[in-house]
């Protein structure tokens, strides 16, 4: 019974191929403001509050390097003062330990190896210490070079919803949105999902009465069903 829905639900939207470019240039004049949350001035900032940003959210990281940027302009600044002292500054970002040893690595990796300037590839911004798929990802797009699809609770949720992946491994949903999402959308396509996922399509019960894509998706709810 559930399943005979579900197939009927998936029949109802047709193919995500022909169902994603709707789906995008809706999202987009729905949410025209969705963009990166952290806030940074350059590469380096950039780099360093992705890092940061790992399990906690972007208001808290934005909150701790407002001093920290003040203080931690280059590269070296981040290895010119003691262990104990990056620790206390970036103290309430969480995993302060193993974050600052992350951040003091990258920094090294910078200047040994790219002239203290932050690489712009995936596979350059992967050599960094601590810096794994879903922070190179981030990076690389915010600096126009995505060769990814960022995946986060929200994409992963959303994408389920949507149809567009049946994994719940994020390398696998990934490599589903891949195959769908137009290239030139990859940067843009994970902050359009994840504003979505604050305002609308939140995880407990998605407003889908008041959601722009119902008639695309899936996972609608039956009741607000146009028809
Ligand atoms: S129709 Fe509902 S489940 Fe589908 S994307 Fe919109 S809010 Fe989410």
């Amino acid at each position: 019974m559930a399943r005979s829905y579900v197939r009927e639900a998936r029949r109802r939207v047709g193919p995500k191929s022909d169902r994603i470019v709707p789906v995008v240039e809706r999202l987009l004049a729905e949410h025209p403001d969705a963009t990166i949350a952290l806030t940074f001035r350059n590469d380096l900032e950039l780099l360093v509050s992705v890092m940061l940003s790992a399990q906690t959210t972007d208001v808290n990281v934005n909150r701790v390097t407002k001093d920290l940027f003040v203080k931690y302009r280059r590269p070296e600044d981040y290895l010119a003062v003691p262990v104990e002292e990056l620790e206390r500054d970036i103290y309430a970002t969480g995993f302060y330990r193993q974050k600052t040893r992350s951040i003091r690595g990258a920094m090294r990796v910078l200047l040994e190896e790219f002239d203290g300037e932050v690489p712009r590839g995936l596979d350059e911004l992967l050599r960094l210490p601590g810096v794994a798929r879903k922070t190179a990802n981030v990076v690389a797009s915010e600096l126009g070079h995505a060769q990814g699809i960022v995946v986060d609770t929200h994409v992963r949720r959303l994408s389920q919803r949507l149809g567009l992946t049946r994994n719940e491994d994020p390398v696998k949903i990934e490599r589903d949105l891949q195959r769908v999402v137009p290239r030139a959308d990859w940067a843009r396509f994970p902050h359009l999902l994840i504003w979505h996922g604050r305002r609308v399509c939140v995880a407990r019960r998605p407003h889908c009465e008041s959601c722009v894509l119902v008639d695309l998706c899936p996972a609608a709810r039956i009741d607000v069903m146009p028809g």
